[in-house]
C-alpha cells in the first residue's frame, strides 16, 4: 500500500528490546519530542507489567504536560446510512439486507442539531455512508453542513462541525471547506493491502488507494485539519500502527503537519454482519491500552479520540493515557437523537455502543476525576489550524489560552445545562483551577465569567 513499507515492519515487529532501551526512550519523551518508528516499535513490544507500567506512566506524564486536564467533547450525527460500497463489518453495507435505510431531510438534521444543543453539546462530527454519485454526495454534505450551523437553542449554536464522509476531488473540498467544516476525518480501516481488499468486496472503497489519496486532496485543497486512524481488529494492530505512522511521516515531508487527530475504533458486533462479531484479530483491552498509551508518547501533539464504542470504565482509564477527545451520548443511525426513530436503532445503526450515559453523567464523570471537558472550538475558528497550530503548541504558548477558553465553556455548560449535582462539582473543580492559573490569565478568565454571568455567551479567546 501507498506509503506504507511492510517489510520495514516485517523488521520492526521482531525488534528486541531491553529495559535500558526502555527507559531511554522513555526518558526522551519528557522532552515532548516525537518518538521515531524504531523507538515506537520497541514500545510495542513491550509485554512485561512492569515495563508496561512505566509506559502508561509515560503517556499520563505526557497528555497532562501538553493537554493538562482538558478532554475535548463531541457528539456524532449520522445523517444517511445509504451506502454504496461493501465492508464486511459495516451494518451499513450495501450487500447488508438487514439494515433499513435512512437519509435524513436538511430539515430532519436541523432538528437532530436542535436536540442536540438543548443537551449542551456544541461540537458534531457529521458521518454518512458513501453514495457513488460523487457530485450528489457534496450536495447533500454542504447543505447538512449548513443544515447543521442554522440550528439555534435559545441563542446557543453548533461551533464547529467534523466531517468522516466518503473521499472527494479537490475541487470537491475546496467547496466542503467553505461550507465550513473543520476536521476531514477519514479512517483506512487496514493499511494492510491484502485484508483491505478482501475485507471491501465492492464499491469505490475497494481501491485504497482512494482514500489514502483522499488526505492528499483534502491537504491540497487547504484543509489543513485531518483526521486519519485504522480500524482495530481487521490485522495485526501493531502492524497498523506502524504503518499509520509511516503514512504520517508522509504527511509531515509533503505537507509540513501530520494528521490533527488519530482515531482508534475498535471493531464492534454490527446487524447483518458476521464479520464484526468475530473480528480476525480481536484485540485485549490490556493491548488496546498499550496502543493509545504508545501514540501518545509516538505523537505527542496529535489529539488522539475516543468514541463510545468503547466501554465507560475503559474510557476513564484512556482519558489519563492520553486520549484527548470524546464523543458522548452517541447514537449511530439517522435520526437516532428522536425518541421516534429510536425504536428502529436496532436496524438502522452502523454497530453497538458500550457507553451509554448521558452527556451529564459523563461529564459529571470526568469532574469527579478532576478532567475539565471543554466544548472549545476556538482555534478553528481563529485559524489557529494545521500548521499554525502546531507552531503555538510545540513551544506550550497555546496551553494558557486552552485553559481559559475550556473553563469558559465548562462555565457555560454548567449554567445552562447542568444538573445541581454536577453543577456543584463543576464549580468547585473551576475554583481549583483558578488557583493554577497566572495573573494575567486570571484576569481574561474573571473577565470572560462576568460577561456569562451577565447573560452573554460564546466568549473565548
Ligand atoms: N462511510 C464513510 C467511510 O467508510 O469512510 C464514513 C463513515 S463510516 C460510517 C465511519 C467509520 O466507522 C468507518 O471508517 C469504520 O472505521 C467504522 N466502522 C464501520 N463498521 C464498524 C464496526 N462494526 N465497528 C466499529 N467501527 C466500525
Ligand atoms: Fe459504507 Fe463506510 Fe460502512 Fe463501508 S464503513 S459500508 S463505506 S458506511
Amino acid at each position: 500500500m501507498k506509503h506504507v513499507d511492510d517489510s520495514l515492519i516485517k523488521l520492526l515487529l521482531d525488534i528486541k528490546t531491553t529495559e535500558v532501551d526502555i527507559d531511554t526512550i522513555l526518558n526522551k519523551t519528557k522532552s515532548l519530542n516525537r518518538l521515531s518508528l524504531e523507538e515506537t516499535a520497541k514500545l510495542l513490544s513491550v509485554k512485561d507489567a512492569k515495563n508496561l507500567q512505566k509506559i502508561f506512566d509515560a503517556a499520563s506524564y505526557v497528555k497532562n504536560t501538553i493537554y493538562g486536564k482538558r478532554v475535548v467533547m463531541f457528539v456524532p450525527l449520522y445523517i444517511s446510512n445509504y451506502c454504496s460500497n461493501s465492508c464486511l463489518y459495516c451494518g451499513f453495507a450495501a450487500n447488508n439486507k438487514v439494515t433499513i435505510r435512512k437519509k435524513l431531510t436538511f430539515e430532519e438534521i436541523k432538528k437532530q442539531t436542535e436536540i442536540l444543543l438543548k443537551k449542551g453539546h456544541r461540537r458534531i462530527l457529521m458521518v454518512a455512508g458513501e453514495i457513488a454519485n460523487s457530485k450528489e454526495n457534496l450536495d447533500y454534505y454542504v447543505g447538512a453542513v449548513k443544515a447543521i450551523y442554522s440550528a439555534d437553542y435559545n441563542g446557543n449554536k453548533i461551533k464547529r462541525v467534523n466531517i468522516n464522509v466518503a473521499p472527494m476531488d479537490g475541487k470537491s473540498f475546496k467547496t466542503l471547506k467553505m461550507s465550513g467544516i473543520g476536521t476531514y476525518q477519514i479512517f483506512q480501516e487496514t493499511y494492510h493491502e491484502e485484508t483491505y481488499r478482501k475485507l471491501h468486496i465492492a464499491g469505490v472503497k475497494s481501491d485504497p488507494d482512494n482514500r489514502l489519496d483522499a488526505i492528499d486532496n483534502a491537504f491540497k485543497a487547504g484543509i489543513d485539519d485531518v483526521g486519519i486512524g485504522p480500524l482495530l481488529g481487521l490485522y495485526n494492530p501493531y502492524f497498523e500502527v506502524l504503518a499509520m505512522m509511516m503514512h504520517i511521516e508522509y504527511l509531515e515531508k509533503t505537507y509540513g503537519v501530520g494528521p490533527h487527530t488519530i482515531s482508534v475504533p475498535r471493531i464492534e458486533p454490527a446487524q447483518g454482519s458476521a464479520y464484526a462479531s468475530n473480528p480476525d484479530y480481536k484485540i485485549s483491552d490490556e493491548d488496546f491500552k498499550k496502543i493509545v498509551a504508545v501514540l501518545r508518547l509516538s505523537v505527542p501533539y496529535t489529539g488522539i479520540i475516543i468514541s463510545t464504542r468503547e466501554t465507560s470504565q475503559l474510557r476513564d482509564e484512556l482519558v489519563n493515557l492520553g486520549v484527548s477527545q470524546i464523543s458522548a451520548e452517541s447514537k449511530v443511525s439517522p435520526g437516532g437523537y428522536d425518541d421516534k426513530f429510536s425504536n428502529n436503532d436496532n436496524f438502522e445503526k452502523q454497530f453497538n455502543l458500550n457507553d451509554q450515559r448521558t452527556l451529564d453523567e459523563i461529564i459529571k464523570s470526568l469532574l469527579s476525576q478532576g478532567y475539565i471537558p471543554s466544548f472549545c472550538a476556538a482555534c478553528y475558528r481563529k485559524n489557529r489550524t494545521g500548521e499554525t497550530f502546531m507552531n503555538l503548541a510545540k513551544p506550550g504558548q497555546i496551553k494558557n489560552m486552552c485553559d481559559i477558553n475550556a473553563l469558559v465553556t465548562l462555565k457555560e455548560y454548567l449554567e445552562d445545562f447542568a444538573s445541581p449535582e454536577v453543577k456543584k462539582i463543576g464549580y468547585a473543580l473551576i475554583e481549583r483551577s483558578k488557583a493554577k492559573l497566572d495573573k494575567a490569565s486570571l484576569k481574561t478568565l474573571d473577565r470572560f465569567f462576568k460577561d456569562i454571568d451577565d447573560g452573554l455567551r460564546d466568549r473565548y479567546i
